[in-house]
């Protein structure tokens, strides 16, 4: 079939998934991508009405397929669409590769532990999503243990999160006693035992929000319990619109069960009827590039080192925002203006790990690279050099001293510092006065990896004395007085030689602000 590229770049959905630890985000795109691809073909979905697959079945398919999942990005077709699912480590290894990855996509699907709730890793990863204003949805999961009140839940959702909630579906009981889910959206029943109810998955309501005919779940008071809580929502809860969904106001609501694939199905479904496709992206000179344009565009998002270190290549991430890519053809790096031709260094990080034949506009490809990216580089093919918003830096929150084991090896310390600082996630600062080097990251983990990669790549050991979680605060150079330097507050200059400040508390910055009320201090994001 010959699709033009508008046709396809229609066929494109680019998300994130962002949960806390535990919640579920793995065991969802694991199910995501079995109902998406695999298994499908396969033909087995079918016969297995739990939706449970037996571990060795997932690992075989693994293997057939080539996908990971435990790479950064995975690709499925489901229903005509291509869907392209970022992967956002969770956990404390919370990079700013992390918060990046949400501006390659286009959408976000937040996982929720019903027994748990809102959790810290969640809103922040909310909060970068709410800065995108990109479409939010909510799959509350564990359905099938008993966890909190589903209106708690939603009250929280909206509270903590300060963002409208419209469920789309209603839980009919939890735990053991979870029937299924009250279908809003799709004015039906699911049912998780079928087989009490006819061998039926999903019966239809009728206009009073109920189900026509006999069945025996009609005779539970979980079922009645949930047709008046529907009927309450509807009632009192916010309206649905397509509008607010797009803005990132309102969050459609999901409730299932990632393990047994409860409900996982009925969340696709209407998240690809809802997600937006790729959208289009603003450059530095405030031109709008439509994902449609002819000529490819792109930017890379996020760098990763193999950790092998035999291979000591690096992938850049591409996140393409226009035209069509090829194998084999050239591009220019804007940041250098240098001609690289994207010949066999390009591959998909899932699906495995072909060379991709063709991508367009939300789709992320992977570029060896031998030290011709940084994170934010736009590449362009056309006459006309672009470049793209920079994208958002973030303030890390914990620091590191470091310095050269051995000091024969200082060359090479500081190159494999310099290079890996490019890389971006993490940052490098110098004491103002005595030039010592300290590194800030957002999360303990990327210490741990500076650390391998300087020792493997560079041949670097390096002592590291950890100085725990600082508040970094920029100052305006004309406002800086040395003097302002204290043990509570030390005095750095970042990559950029931007002075700034690292406050020991918030006590120490509240002082700080107290003492010199005329300065100000900013933050990153
Ligand atoms: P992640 O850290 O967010 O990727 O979470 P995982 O997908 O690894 O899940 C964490 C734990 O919760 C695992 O033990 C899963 O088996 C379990 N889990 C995930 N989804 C469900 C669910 O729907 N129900 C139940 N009971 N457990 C789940």
């Amino acid at each position: 079939m010959n699709q033009t590229l508008a046709d396809k770049v229609k066929s494109r959905k680019t998300f994130a998934i962002i949960s806390h630890p535990d919640a579920g985000k793995t065991t969802i795109t694991e199910q995501l991508l079995l109902f998406g691809g695999a298994i499908r073909q396969a033909g087995t979905v079918k016969g297995k009405k739990s939706g449970k697959f037996a571990k060795s079945d997932w690992m075989e398919i693994e293997k057939q397929r080539g996908i990971s999942v435990t790479s950064s990005v995975m690709q499925v077709d489901y229903d005509g669409y291509q869907i392209n699912i970022l992967d956002t480590p969770g956990h404390e290894d919370f990079s700013e590769d992390t918060y990046r990855t949400l501006m390659a996509v286009d959408s976000a699907v937040m996982v929720i532990d019903s027994g748990k709730g809102i959790e810290p890793q969640t809103k922040k990863l909310f909060k970068v999503c709410r800065m995108r204003g990109i479409p939010i949805f909510t799959f509350i999961n564990k359905m099938d243990r008993d966890g909190r009140e589903p209106m708690d839940l939603i009250a929280e959702l909206e509270e903590v999160l300060e963002i409208d909630a419209y469920p789309m579906n209603w839980p009919m009981g939890m735990g053991k006693n979870l029937l299924g889910l009250y279908d809003i959206y799709n004015n039906r029943v699911e049912l998780t035992h079928p087989e009490d109810n006819g061998d039926n998955d999903f019966l239809p309501l009728n206009e009073n929000g109920e189900i026509e005919g006999d069945y025996a779940i009609k005779k539970s008071t979980i079922y009645t319990q949930a047709v008046e809580d529907v009927q309450l929502l509807k009632e009192a809860g916010n309206t649905f619109s397509e509008d607010a969904i797009a803005a990132g106001e309102l969050t459609p609501v999901f409730f299932g069960s990632a393990l047994t694939g409860f409900g996982v199905q009925t969340f696709l479904d209407a998240f690809v009827d809802f997600a937006p496709n790729p959208s289009a992206h603003v450059t530095e000179a405030d031109e709008t590039i439509e994902p449609t344009s002819e000529e490819l565009t792109g930017f890379i998002f996020k760098i990763q080192a193999n950790m092998n270190p035999a291979h000591r290549d690096r992938i850049a991430f591409v996140r393409i925002c226009s035209g069509e890519f090829k194998p084999g053809m050239d591009v220019f790096i804007n940041r250098t203006g240098k001609k690289i031709k994207l010949a066999h260094t390009t591959q998909f990080m899932a699906d495995s790990r072909e060379q991709v034949e063709t991508a367009v506009a939300g789709d992320i490809i992977g570029l060896y690279d031998t030290g011709n990216f940084q994170i934010g580089d736009t590449i362009y093919e056309g006459k006309k050099a672009v470049q793209f918003e920079a994208l958002p830096q973030f303030t890390p929150e914990l620091f590191m001293k470091v310095t050269p084991k051995n000091v024969m090896k200082q060359k090479s310390f500081h190159k494999g510092v310099q290079q890996l600082v490019q890389e971006g996630a993490i940052q490098l600062y110098k004491t103002y006065h005595t030039e010592d080097y300290i590194l800030g990251a957002v999360g303990q983990l990327q210490f741990e990896v500076f650390q391998y990669r300087l020792l493997h790549e560079y041949n670097a050991e390096v002592e590291m004395t950890p100085m725990g979680s600082k508040i970094a605060r920029w100052i305006e150079p004309e406002d800086l007085d040395p003097n302002m330097s204290s043990s509570r507050n030390l005095l750095c200059r970042d990559r950029f030689d931007n002075p700034v400040f690292l406050f020991e508390n918030q006590f120490a910055l509240r002082w700080f602000e107290d003492k010199y009320p005329n300065v100000k201090l900013t933050a990153l994001l």
